[in-house]
């Protein structure tokens, strides 16, 4: 594949969708930064799988709920694409990493929503703000949301509120970046078998039948599911497509 001359940062990319979009994105041509967590060695691999693939990747550790970090990160950005690209900047923000919760509206303590919280909204909001002047005009951003902003699952209102904020978020920014050409959407994966709240998606059958029952195309989502989606998201051929909550459920609960 001829190389975009492109540069992608993906938070949690050493794993689950964040990975399966980097793949695909560097299959496609364009490079990759990618953030984790605290799975080195998974980030390693990712990183090796996108070299083997001709393309160039650098993995940092990040816990996008520390916005303290932020200022170091910028730091180490900017480094890299100066000595691995000799650039100053990259072309596509995608704030993807995240964490489960479920827990009923009347028993989620005041820590687990300010943990949902730092992760989900404010690392989002204060990463890509940081990030800004590191995206080239004409650049892009793909925020993660969920189905369960459409759809009602019991024990989801934290999380779910949280990715809703983010679709709010998205609208503001694509509004505010149109005269840097910077298109902003938001991705909403149903129910995808990944590790993602134990890989009970992936791990409980009883689950997994019931996802697949409530699901049009008749199965779980799987990583492969997403990652191309994203990765076509931010090929030319969708340039204009921009403000967007897209939904990528196979037609969960229609
Ligand atoms: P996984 O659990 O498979 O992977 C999570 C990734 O995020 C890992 O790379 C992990 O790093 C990283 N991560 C977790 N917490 C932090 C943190 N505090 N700071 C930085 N990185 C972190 O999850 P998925 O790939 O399934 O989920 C990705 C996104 O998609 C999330 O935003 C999630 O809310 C959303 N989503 C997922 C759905 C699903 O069913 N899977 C459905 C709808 C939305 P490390 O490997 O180091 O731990």
């Amino acid at each position: 594949m001829k190389p975009t001359n492109k540069i992608a940062l993906i938070t949690g990319a050493s794993r689950g969708l964040g990975r399966n979009t980097a793949i695909h994105l560097a299959r496609g041509g364009t490079d990759v930064i990618l953030t984790y967590h605290s799975n080195q060695r998974e980030a390693d691999s990712a990183v090796a799988e996108i070299v083997a693939l001709g393309r160039k990747a650098v993995a940092f550790k990040l816990d996008t709920g520390n916005v303290g970090a932020f200022g170091d990160f910028v730091k180490q950005v900017r480094q890299s694409l100066s000595e691995i690209w000799g650039r100053d900047r990259f072309d596509f923000l995608v704030n993807n990493a995240g964490t489960s919760h479920h827990a009923p509206f009347d028993k989620t303590t005041e820590e687990e929503l300010d943990g949902l919280y730092r992760v989900h909204f404010k690392g989002v909001f204060f990463l890509t703000q940081k990030l800004l002047p590191l995206i080239n005009d004409g650049g892009r951003i793909v925020m993660i949301s969920s189905g369960l902003t459409r759809i009602i699952v019991p024990e989801s209102a934290p999380y779910a509120s949280m990715k809703g904020a983010i679709e709010v978020l998205t609208r503001y920014l694509a509004k505010e970046l149109g005269p840097r050409r910077i298109a902003v959407n938001v991705v909403a994966p149903g129910a995808i078998a990944t590790d993602f709240s134990g890989g009970a998606v992936r791990d409980n059958p009883e689950l997994n039948k019931r996802v697949a029952g409530m699901t049009a195309l008749g199965r779980v989502g799987e990583p492969d599911d997403i990652g191309p989606m994203i990765a076509s998201l931010l090929s030319e051929d969708n340039r204009w497509v921009n403000a967007q909550r897209i939904e990528v459920s196979g037609g969960m609960s229609i």
